[in-house]
């Protein structure tokens, strides 16, 4: 099925959609996005994403390319449009172009481009992954500074996926300076003793979505949670691990660098954290 996508006000078929090729986003990774979850045709935390997407486009000083109202509107059209029950959608706000390419910024006034496209994924909610749990390796973390900021530049990213599919893995957890900084394309937790640990919020991380809530859920349910640096050592030691992301949840991770952790199946702590905040999306999504 040719899916219908929105591009700077018209909605069309896929193979329709057009980009300038000066467009910054395309020509300097200068642009930012989100990715927000689908569950039964219902947007998952969409304030959320809104509110981060308006702090990525305020740090780079780039334009806001419709209010949330609008936004909101083109998220539920083409989730309608496209028939999507469990899915996401993503969407780009690039700083667009003034028809050359050149590093100053485009003049004032220079219209961003907005993208946004949906994905379906029928078995979200119940996935095979994470009834299996993730492998994962440790590699170095050489990103830029300024990863609290969601922006396109992904090559790392994703070649640290491409190391882990090589080994054999499913993922990549960063390490600077000694400590971990995320994954690939999640936060990072451990479990030690109950305890819930996680890297603090900064500029060397991504400020997830999923992460707050899950926290928030977590505190909840009296769990206890430390927000603190830790080394890949103490989490390939820990009786549990698991990630988060938009669009993959609470993932249970059930091997480090090789070693097993606990049983070498998701722990009971991931396993219920998954549970709690599929149920609270489900019940909150619009
Ligand atoms: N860190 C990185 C590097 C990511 O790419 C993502 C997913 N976009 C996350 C963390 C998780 O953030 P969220 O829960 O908002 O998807």
């Amino acid at each position: 099925m040719t899916r219908t996508v929105y591009v700077n006000g018209e909605y069309l078929p896929e193979t329709e959609a057009k980009v300038s090729i000066f467009d910054r986003g395309f020509l300097m990774a200068d642009a930012v996005y989100e990715v927000t979850s689908v569950l039964d045709g219902k947007l998952i935390d969409f304030d959320g994403h809104a509110v981060r997407l308006k702090r990525s486009l305020d740090e780079l000083e780039m334009a806001e390319p419709c209010s949330r109202e609008e936004l909101l509107e083109i998220h539920r059209k083409l989730v309608d449009l496209n028939g999507i029950v469990e899915g996401l959608v993503y969407l780009q706000v690039s700083r667009g172009s003034d028809g050359d390419r050149d590093f100053v910024f485009p003049a004032a006034g220079t219209p961003p481009s907005l993208v946004l496209f949906t994905q379906s994924k029928p078995g979200l909610a119940d996935s095979p992954a994470a009834r299996k749990g993730a492998k994962i390796i440790s590699i170095e973390d050489i990103r830029w500074g300024r990863r609290d900021i969601k922006t396109v530049q992904l090559l790392y990213p994703s070649m640290g996926k491409m190391m882990a599919k090589k080994a054999g893995c499913d993922d990549a957890w960063m390490i600077e300076d000694g400590y971990v900084t995320e994954g690939t394309s999640n936060n990072a937790y451990f479990v030690k003793n109950g305890k819930i640990v996680t890297r603090p919020l900064s500029n060397d991380i991504l400020h997830g979505i999923t992460r707050k809530a899950v926290l928030r859920l977590a505190q909840e349910a009296q769990m206890e949670v430390e927000e603190r640096l830790f080394t890949i050592d103490e989490a390939k030691s820990a009786d549990e691990a698991f990630t988060t992301s938009a669009s993959a949840f609470v993932m249970p991770v059930v091997e480090i660098d090789g070693a097993t952790l606990g049983d070498g199946t998701p722990g009971p702590i991931a396993r219920r954290l998954r549970e709690i905040y599929i149920d609270e999306a489900r019940k909150t999504a619009i």
